[in-house]
């Protein structure tokens, strides 16, 4: 271990980190807060009512107060299972009345991708905190008008990028900034998933992309926080089976190399058909990894450094990545400090994607303008 420390050693001082790791970077509200915030959550699909509304009742500065939805019969259905007030379910055609609803502080848009830009510009109008669900928008001129429009009505704007608030990617994060496996040399970033047929994912104007806008984004995500640096260059294959009816108009795998200022470099993957779920930062004197890395819960990491390989445990935190990303804007509301995966978080990753599929069509490496 560097400069002769034990795993213990690293351990214990790594779990300083881990404390200082599980209390983002927003801080904490000086006070506790006179009230909860409230949450409405549009778009009553899948990750919002299986995710994340079962999880606000955990939140120490954050409660759901509103629903947002075009079904009226989820409405009513999540309205009584929540104990939502009629007067505070709304559709998407009444959606911008939310501004006279002052049980609404914060709007978190869990929406197909394309509608992402659009619910969270009429939510930062409406005078309320943003959290937009990642991809934060189809392209990075959509995120630049979702950042001017929060930044007008001078409130915030953070991007579900959960993995930020997760223990062992942040442990991660702290490890190969400290140094423990050296020089950081290669990144590697793999998730995919097999895409079932007929949904909104495969459907180009709802989703913007195929599995780079959906997965791929994790792969990159990651390859960013771990490196600590942003890339300077970019280079991609894609390989997509047109003749498979799920991938008419959007893409299925595409694999891409990014180049670091400090010389390390990224092999990411992202997949509609094949299952990956890892990550490994591997320097000049060893490697941190972990699969699973980005899943909802059984994270997995180890270590391997002067010829051991060890698995890395760490104690269950107070609030899972779910609850610390919903309390994390509510903090930042309060304190009024920046979100640490704000608006500008999710804009560096789209203009990435944008190099990387032009990488991929051009078929060359295309160098990527500082942000
Ligand atoms: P979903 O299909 O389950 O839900 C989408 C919701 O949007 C549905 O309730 C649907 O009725 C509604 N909707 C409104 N207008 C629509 C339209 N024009 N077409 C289709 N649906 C429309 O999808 P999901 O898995 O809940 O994903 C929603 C968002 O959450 C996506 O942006 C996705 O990337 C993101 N997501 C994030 C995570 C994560 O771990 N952070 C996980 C899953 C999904």
């Amino acid at each position: 271990m560097r400069n002769g420390q034990s795993r213990r050693e690293i351990l214990a001082s790594s779990g300083a980190a881990l404390l200082a790791a599980t209390l983002p970077a927003c801080g904490r509200a000086q006070e506790p807060p006179k009230r909860k915030l409230g949450y409405a959550i549009v778009g009553l699909g899948s990750y919002a009512t299986r995710q994340i509304m079962p999880r606000l009742k955990d939140c120490e500065f954050a409660k759901l107060t509103a629903l947002v939805s075009g079904t009226p019969e989820k409405l009513e259905r999540f309205g009584t299972e929540y104990g939502i007030p009629k007067t505070h379910r709304y559709s998407y055609a009444n959606y911008d009345s939310i501004r006279d609803n002052p049980d609404i502080d914060l709007v978190y848009v869990v929406l197909p991708n394309s509608l992402h830009a659009e619910y969270s510009i009429r939510a930062s109008q409406a005078g309320k905190h943003v959290l937009c669900e990642k991809p934060m928008a189809v392209s990075s001129a959509e995120c630049e008008a979702m950042i001017a429009a929060a930044k007008k009505a001078g409130k915030k704007l953070m991007i579900g990028y959960r993995s930020h608030f997760e223990p062992y990617n942040r442990h991660g994060i702290s490890l190969v900034k400290s140094g423990f496996i050296g020089r950081p040399r290669l990144i590697t970033s793999e998730h995919g998933f097999n895409a079932q047929p007929n949904q909104w994912r495969l459907d180009r104007p709802l989703s913007g992309g195929g599995s780079m806008m959906d997965i791929g984004i994790y792969s990159l995500n990651a390859a960013r926080y771990l490196a600590g640096e942003e890339p300077i260059e970019v280079s991609a294959m894609e390989s997509t089976d047109r003749s498979d009816p799920r991938f008419r108009n959007v893409e299925d795998r595409i694999d891409w190399q990014m180049r670091f200022p400090s010389g390390a470099l990224a092999a990411c993957v992202s997949s509609y058909s094949s299952n990956h779920n890892a990550w490994r930062a591997t320097g000049t004197e060893g490697w941190v990894g972990m699969e699973p890395s980005t899943p909802y819960d059984g994270h997995q990491m180890w270590t391997r450094k002067k010829g051991k390989t060890e698995q890395v445990t760490l104690p269950a935190p107070a609030k899972n990545q779910f609850v610390a990303q919903l309390d994390h804007l509510a903090e930042c509301a309060i304190s009024g400090r920046e979100p640490i995966v704000a608006g500008e978080e999710g804009l560096k990753d789209m203009r990435l994607i944008e190099a990387i599929y032009r990488a991929a069509r051009e078929g060359k490496t295309i160098r990527v303008a500082k942000a």
